[in-house]
């Protein structure tokens, strides 16, 4: 990617995110303010990368049975708003309006339902693996021009194993934080010198 500061959030579309639309999702409800991103990891079958099975699996559209692993997952509705792949392209399955089926029974600072108010991004990845660095280049450029369109994230960025104590792990222990918050921190930098 050689243009990292073309995103931009237009009525809940993430400009510069391809657009694959996912039927998994609902209505946030209401008055409910967009307060929180959180990060997860996902890959199919587990560790391994490529194959576009994730993109099936949020379109309701895998087959089951392609791989073993996939008879676990079977009939699962699952979706998050943002997939970051391994080559750093960015996809868009839901609105950031909507409601998107990423975080499950999860509560953070005490507020239960996280889908209710935050934004799911995917990471293709594993608990085994590290990232790839362009998914931290690219996941902060999206992290930084999300809080920009919703500025109550500003202080509000979770993993999916953070809000789901015992029953997640992701997005695991490659994920390195303190890389991202610093990659998000000199963005952030970056955006208000230029203002
Ligand atoms: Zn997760």
């Amino acid at each position: 990617m050689s243009d990292l500061t073309k995103f931009q959030v237009i009525d809940g579309e993430l400009i510069g995110a391809r657009q694959i639309a996912s039927p998994n999702f609902n209505q946030r409800p209401e008055n409910t303010e967009i307060q929180l991103v959180v990060i997860h990891n996902i890959s199919l079958p587990p560790s391994q990368f490529g194959g576009g099975y994730i993109e099936q699996f949020f379109q309701n559209r895998l087959d089951w049975s392609e791989h073993p692993y996939f008879r676990t997952i079977e009939g699962m509705q699952v979706s998050a708003h943002l997939l970051i792949l391994r080559t750093g392209e960015v996809l868009q399955f839901v609105n950031f309006k909507n409601r998107a089926w990423h975080a499950g029974r999860s509560s953070y600072l005490a507020k239960v339902e996280c889908n209710d108010y935050s934004i799911g991004i995917e990471l293709e990845g594993s608990d085994d693996t590290d990232f790839e660095d362009v998914q931290y280049q690219v996941l902060s450029e999206v992290v930084a021009t999300l809080q920009l369109a919703y500025p109550k994230i500003e202080q509000h960025l979770a993993g999916h194993s953070d809000i789901a104590p015992g029953r997640k792990t992701d997005p695991g222990p490659h994920f390195d934080w303190q890389y991202f918050r610093e990659l998000l921190m000199n963005i952030k930098k970056r955006n208000s010198d230029m203002n």
